[in-house]
């Protein structure tokens, strides 16, 4: 076929960015230290805290999601201090290396990859520290690396009842999926710009709990650029930020919460319900194996088991050179064992049953023995039946 089909971007990040979205952001530059600037942030501030549910303070720092987590860590700690990580998979992994790196002393909490973080675990762990040693705790919500959704809701309570503070990597679920900052007790959230909110990279986002605020005013992790307390002062002395920010993606980031919020929050976080569930039990119907049960299943990034026989990174590459759709490999220890559909941000129906469409070719194209169409009619029953 040699129609030039559109790309269809199926990754868990950066996501496709809608026409708004990409027209907001090819204007011009303006003064950093004006009010439009101020108008600009102070709008983009308001709305993200519709989506971190917090009354309390939400600052954006030029970055990635990585350097979100990096703040987080060098603005509440100090070097030695004990910290708790939760691993189960490569994000969760990163966010444990960047406080040892930054001299914390970390003690992990590893997770079957599949199940992810078990609370009850976590909680039997807090109990028995009862000098009080353990000073944060550092949670991946969404691990994309391997498609599930941890219960922060519940760890929120039982890190609040031992005393620390915790910390919650975001970057693949907010705008996803419901946070709730203050009601949850996170302190720290962390997210970026080219995920959930399908505005361009460049952008990190933190929400700062009244609580983190103290920890934040006595951490002598040495930072500059990342320091929160230059940025609260410069946010709410001057409403700007105290360097220069990245403005193109502001821009895009502006018009896509607007987008957000026309749609409603609670209708985007239902319709990441939706095409998960659509895209999980297409899957299944095709006869592939899914990595996480439905019950922890992210409702933003599906991993599947790439059947036996057949190589991932080959089904990728006919997916995306000869059906334009691209979805992104598998990551640490199941990186040649799994496959992974990113579904945030703008994804809807058409995108659904693309991916399925394509998927059910590009194996057939292998090999594999599958009942043609069921994935595309499955999922559908599903949409008809939800949306
Ligand atoms: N944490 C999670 C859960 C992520 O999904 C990612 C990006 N895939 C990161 C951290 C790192 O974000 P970035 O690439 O924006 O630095």
């Amino acid at each position: 076929m040699s129609l030039k089909e559109n790309k269809c971007l199926l990754l868990p990040g950066p996501v496709y960015i809608p026409q708004r979205v990409l027209q907001a952001m090819s204007q011009q530059m303006m003064d950093r230290r004006g009010v439009e600037f101020q108008s600009l942030l102070e709008e983009v501030t308001e709305n993200l805290k519709l989506l971190f549910e917090t009354g309390s303070d939400v600052l954006l720092f030029p970055g990635s999601g990585t350097g979100g987590l990096e703040l987080a860590i060098a603005n509440t700690l100090s070097p030695g201090d004990h910290v708790l990580a939760l691993t189960a998979g490569v994000f969760s992994e990163r966010f444990a290396t960047i406080a040892e790196t930054m001299g914390m002393n970390v003690h992990r909490l590893s997770f079957p990859l599949h199940e992810g973080v078990d609370p009850l675990t976590v909680k039997t762990f807090l109990e028995k520290d009862t000098g009080k040693k353990i000073k944060a705790v550092l949670v991946t919500h969404n691990e994309t690396s391997t498609g599930v959704l941890n219960d922060i809701k519940t760890l929120g309570e039982i890190v609040k009842d031992h005393g620390s503070l915790l910390l919650v990597d975001a970057v693949s679920s907010l705008g996803g999926t419901p946070i709730k900052a203050d009601e949850w007790n996170l302190d720290i959230v962390i997210s970026a710009s080219q995920k959930g909110l399908f505005a361009a990279p460049g952008l990190a986002m933190v929400s700062v709990s009244p609580r983190a605020w103290q920890f934040i005013d006595s951490a002598t992790t040495p930072c500059f650029f990342f320091d929160l307390r230059q940025a609260r002062q410069s946010y709410f002395e001057n409403r700007m930020t105290p360097y220069t920010s990245a403005m193109t993606t502001l821009y895009g980031l502006r018009e896509s919460l607007r987008i957000v919020l026309e749609e409603g929050v609670e209708n985007v976080y239902t319709r990441h319900r939706v095409m998960a569930n659509a895209l999980r039990e297409g899957i299944r119907s095709l006869g592939l194996e899914l990595f996480v049960s439905d019950e922890k299943a992210s409702p933003t990034v599906t991993t599947l088991v790439v059947p036996e026989n057949l190589d991932g990174g080959t089904l990728r590459k006919t997916l995306r050179e000869k059906y334009h759709v691209h979805i992104a490999g598998g990551m640490g220890t199941i990186a040649s064992s799994t496959l992974r559909i990113g579904h945030l941000g703008y994804v809807g129906r058409g995108d659904i049953l693309n991916v399925l469409s394509a998927l059910e070719l590009t194996l057939q194209k292998h090999g594999f023995s599958l009942n043609p169409g069921a994935a595309v009619a499955t999922a559908q029953k599903v949409l008809a039946r939800t949306l």
